[in-house]
């Protein structure tokens, strides 16, 4: 069930970039919004933030002083759309005792720390991150692997069919769990085995739906995929909700309001996401989580 108003242990999701390649500004962005990807994911009072798009900057003056000591963002690759929310982001300029950590998987177990160091520094940008009052610790994984992080906490990840690769990442908590697919170039056939298993029941898929499948002839090998290719995949896959997200900078309001009523009428749980749009993801008692896998005849996770 998604609820507006969420207990203290839900899992929730809000967005506050949904845009893919560059920010979209103007009269006719405004219901679904400009900033690049970012999205704030808490589970209870846990905090995680899906990548570093404009949309940091945002979330970053609304978390103000009050952010967590150390907060964890998982990048699901560097492309500048995902990162350059990064020396923007309020809570790093204001205490010295806070540690961000930055999570990178498709770098073949590097971490994201050269790159962004390149980044930023002069005269690309003129403070390196390294000069921000709050510390910066930068970890490498595989895309593909579970990743552990300090406090037990085990994300499931999945590498992406992107040029230069992505991390996809699935966030469980209490028998609830949502799925960050982007970014993400369908395969044929589609959909693909191993990315529907990844994302197989989730409550909520997000996903690369940047283009239309009318549109897909001339953009095809940019490492993108079509809301229709979405819908594929969550219906094969049993996902229960389905949120279009890396929006194309050149799609109006008018565009994505008529492609969500189409898109609908094929899956009514799905939706384009909007900037600052919040969902609840109550928790599941356990034994309901145990016949549900019974069913399924797989064990039962919490
Ligand atoms: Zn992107
Ligand atoms: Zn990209």
């Amino acid at each position: 069930m998604i609820r507006r108003v969420a207990s203290s242990d839900a899992l929730q999701v809000r967005f506050w970039g949904i845009r893919g390649s560059t920010c979209a500004s103007g009269p006719q962005f405004v219901e679904f919004g400009s900033h690049t990807p970012c999205i704030e994911v808490r589970c209870g009072e846990r905090l995680f933030i899906l990548d570093a798009g404009t949309g940091l900057s945002a979330f970053g003056s609304e978390l103000g002083p009050a952010a967590p000591e150390k907060i964890d963002i998982l990048l699901s690759h560097l492309h500048l759309d995902h990162i350059s929310g990064l020396p923007f982001f309020k809570p790093a300029l204001l205490a010295k005792e806070r540690v961000i950590r930055t999570y990178c998987g498709h770098l073949e177990g590097e971490s994201a720390m050269e790159p962004l160091s390149r980044l930023f520094s002069p005269p690309l940008f003129p403070v390196r991150l390294g000069q921000l009052p709050a510390r910066f610790e930068h970890h490498g994984f595989r895309a593909g692997e579970p990743l552990i992080l300090d406090d037990g906490t085990r994300i499931e990840t999945h590498l992406l069919n992107h040029p230069g690769g992505a991390t996809g990442f699935r966030i469980s908590h209490r028998g609830r769990s949502i799925c960050y697919v982007s970014d993400v170039e369908h395969s044929d056939p589609w959909p693909d085995p191993s990315l529907a298993d990844f994302v197989r029941d989730t409550d909520l898929m997000i996903f690369d739906g940047m283009f239309s499948d009318a549109e897909y002839s001339y953009c095809r090998g940019w490492g993108h995929s079509t809301w229709q290719k979405g819908v594929e995949l969550a219906q094969s896959a049993g996902v229960k909700a389905l949120a279009i997200f890396h929006l194309y900078p050149g799609h109006d309001d008018a565009f994505l309001k008529a492609a969500e009523a189409e898109m609908q009428a094929v899956m009514p749980t799905a939706f384009m996401a909007r900037e600052r749009q919040a969902l609840a993801f109550e928790p599941v008692e356990e034994e309901m989580v145990a016949d549900r896998a019974k069913a399924a005849k797989v064990p039962a996770t919490l």
